[in-house]
Parts: C-alpha cells; sequence; structure tokens
C-alpha cells in the first residue's frame, strides 16, 4: 500500500485492486496463457473498427448527447422489444453509458445511501458490493448453493425487509455460468410485489446461452420490467471489452433519476463507437450468432479437458467455465490458481472472493473467449494435472 504522510480515511477498506487485475499481471510476469479476465483473445468484426473510423473522419469527435446518441438509443429499443417484447422509449428509457459497470455503478449510486439494503446474490461479480458500500448501503447476501449453484427463493425472501431498496440479479452468471430459468424470475417477480424495491438485472452475456436455453431478461415480466434496470454490454457481445461501451434501459421515471447522477458521473459516452455501434447493432446476425460461436468454444474446451482430473458441470452461459480440482490438489483455491501460473502458466480465476465470507469449495473459474489453438494449447496441459 502507497505511504502518506496524513492520516486517510478510507471508504473502502477491505477492498484491494481486483483479482482480474492481480491475476493479469501475474499472467503477464509468467508469460502465461491467460484465461482469467473475461476478454477475448481475438479481434473484432474488422467493419465494425472501419465504421468507428469512419465516424471519427465525419467529425463526431466532440461530445455526444447525454443520454447517447439517439440513433443507437432507437436500434437499442428496437432489439430489446424484437427480442423480449418490451418497449422502452428511446428518449426517455435507454441511456448509453461507459460499460455496464458504470450503468450498475450509477443506478447504485443514484438510488442507495446510507442503511438502505441491497440483496447480492452470492457469487458475484466483483463490482456490485464497492459500489454499495461507497454510497453507505448495505450489501445483505444470499449465497447460491454450491453444487448446481441454484437459489432458494425462501431464503431469498427472508432476506427482505422494510430496509431493502434494491436487488441485484444477473443473468447468464458471472462466475458460475448458470442461469436463471424463467421459475425464477417468476419467483423473482412474486417476491417482489407489494415493495418498491428496484432490480438491477445485470444482462451483460445476454446473447450468450448454450444448449439451445433461452436467456430470460427481466425486461420480458410485467411485474418486474417496471422496476428494473436491465443493463447490457457492447464489449461481450462485439468483443470490444476494451472500448467500454453498455446501456440500460428501464421505466422512464427510474430513469429520469439516473441520468440527475449520470450526467455528472460522466455526462456521455464515446460519440464515435456510438455512431458506429448504431449501424453495427442493426444488423441481427451480428450478435445472434454468438450462442453458437461461444458454445462451439465451450465445448472444444470440455473436449480437451474430458479426460482431466477436473470435476466439471458444463457453462450453461456466459463465457467462463467453473472447474473443481478436489481431486487434483486440496489447498485454497488462491493457492491452486498461484500454482497454476507459476508452475504450470495457466491463469485462471479462484472463486473464494466472490463468495459470502469468502467460503472455498476449490473452485477455479476459465475464460473460454480465446483462440482454438489457444484452448488446445491450455487444455493440453490442463489434462496432464
Ligand atoms: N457484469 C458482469 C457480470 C460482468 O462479467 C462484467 C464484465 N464485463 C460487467 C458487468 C462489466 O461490463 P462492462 O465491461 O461493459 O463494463
Ligand atoms: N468481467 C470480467 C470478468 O469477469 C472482468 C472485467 C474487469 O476486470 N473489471 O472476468
Amino acid at each position: 500500500m502507497p505511504r502518506y504522510k496524513h492520516h486517510i480515511f478510507s471508504k473502502l477498506p477491505r477492498v484491494r485492486t481486483t483479482i482480474f487485475t492481480t491475476m493479469g499481471q501475474l499472467a503477464q510476469k509468467h508469460s502465461a496463457i491467460n484465461l482469467s479476465q473475461g476478454f477475448p483473445n481475438f479481434e473484432p468484426d474488422p467493419s465494425l473498427i472501419d465504421l468507428v473510423t469512419q465516424a471519427m473522419k465525419q467529425g463526431y469527435n466532440q461530445y455526444a448527447p447525454m443520454a447517447g446518441v439517439m440513433e443507437l438509443r432507437e436500434t437499442i429499443s428496437e432489439k430489446i422489444e424484437q427480442l423480449y417484447g418490451r418497449h422502452y422509449h428511446p428518449e426517455s428509457e435507454i441511456t448509453v453509458t461507459i460499460g455496464a459497470t458504470q450503468a450498475i455503478f450509477t443506478i447504485i449510486t443514484a438510488f442507495i445511501g446510507s442503511g438502505d439494503e441491497v440483496i447480492v446474490i452470492k457469487p458475484a461479480y466483483d463490482c456490485y458490493e464497492p459500489a454499495i458500500e461507497v454510497n453507505g448501503g448495505i450489501p445483505v447476501f444470499v449465497q447460491l448453493n454450491n453444487t448446481d449453484f441454484r437459489i432458494d427463493w425462501e431464503v431469498f425472501r427472508s432476506k427482505i425487509t422494510p430496509r431493502t431498496k434494491m436487488v441485484i440479479i444477473n443473468t447468464p452468471h458471472n462466475p458460475s455460468g448458470t442461469i436463471f430459468t424463467k421459475e425464477d424470475m417468476l419467483e423473482l417477480q412474486r417476491s417482489l410485489e407489494n415493495t418498491d424495491i428496484i432490480v438491477i438485472s445485470d444482462e451483460v452475456y445476454e446473447h450468450i446461452t448454450f444448449d439451445g436455453q433461452e436467456h430470460e431478461s427481466a425486461s420480458k415480466y410485467d411485474g418486474l420490467a417496471s422496476r428494473t434496470f436491465v443493463c447490457g454490454s457492447f464489449g461481450k457481445t462485439f468483443h470490444i471489452t476494451g472500448w467500454k461501451m453498455g446501456y440500460c434501459a428501464g421505466p422512464a421515471e427510474l430513469m429520469y433519476e439516473f441520468r440527475k447522477t449520470h450526467q455528472f458521473n460522466v455526462f456521455s459516452a464515446d460519440h464515435a463507437v456510438q455512431k458506429a455501434l448504431a449501424t453495427y447493432l442493426k444488423e441481427p446476425q451480428h450478435y445472434l450468432g454468438l450462442n453458437q460461436f461461444y458454445q462451439e468454444k465451450r465445448d472444444l474446451f470440455l473436449d480437451g479437458l474430458s479426460t482431466s482430473r477436473f470435476k466439471i458441470k458444463p457453462s450453461q452461459g456466459t463465457y467462463f467455465q467453473l472447474v473443481d480440482f478436489s481431486d487434483i490438489a486440496q489447498e485454497p483455491d488462491e493457492v491452486f490458481a498461484e500454482r497454476l501460473v507459476t508452475e504450470h502458466r495457466i491463469a485462471s480465476i479462484p472463486i473464494t472472493g466472490f463468495n459470502t465470507k469468502g467460503a472455498d469449495n476449490h473452485l477455479i473459474r476459465f475464460c473460454f473467449a480465446k483462440t482454438n489453438e489457444t484452448l488446445e494449447k491450455a487444455t493440453e496441459i490442463l489434462r496432464n494435472l
């Protein structure tokens, strides 16, 4: 930690550099195959890059409108309506953000204050809790069971109190690779009836589901859509995580409040990229083929590990695969993950940090958004452990 001569009151005393950064740096140091942080190691469609270049040459180099380029918001609106049957008004119900991360942070900041409780389902992606805590809120955890990562809705309901202001869900789910079923969404809807609880539905992997399973967007359900911000990420869908471009959609009254914070948080997102995405998103084939594309990668990865000593339940969605290493080693997952990089040159993500109270179930996460060559090299090493 850096030394500084004055006393600093930390608003986030327990937060450290994220495991994604730590494992990424370790991967680099040891020239390891990096299956840790979730990003593709292949290039996006060159025509998308051309569209951004064109937009820059056409002069879209100054601030975009605060809520986003209208043509992009219109296209997002049409896409959601086409896929999930819900109309979001482009003017008042959709805002373009700097990745889903900023949408989530800004929603929490706009609505959560001191002592407000937010239900977080664990294991959880790492950006939710610090955003709650930095705003004075209190994360309240519901732990998924550690065999199949299903949620016990009775336990969920028992966590709702008069102070519960928000619930955060994430489907397809990072890191477990499970998805919420229609029954789950109906249970959630029923559990929140007669409350004013707001929902963040983190759906950044909406286009990555496998084996014919449908993504259940919160926007499909009347009783959820009326209280939910649905968050999306172009980074995940178009292999452009470094462009940090996302959006959220939600009812006008909620979006009105959201924008009060958004305009002072970032004001607006990259103009040229929004212009490019407005054109690129009009073509459904640019996102509807993603399920198949990543299913082939998942299957290649799983085939490669079929004779390994890892215990594996195939991922149902996202580009992550959890594996249980308890037949190989009994040490803590962080130690195993570190050894995997330093001794075998494969970087992964240990799951402990995502669980309630750091529970260790001997699980690590691999990202399979990688070229087939990378996946083959990685599985060759992993099957010999
Ligand atoms: N939510 C989940 C579940 C994620 O895995 C990620 C990582 N991409 C994000 C949100 C953040 O998305 P973005 O990169 O668009 O900020
Ligand atoms: N979403 C990415 C993952 O789960 C991480 C992005 C980040 O490092 N913030 O791997």
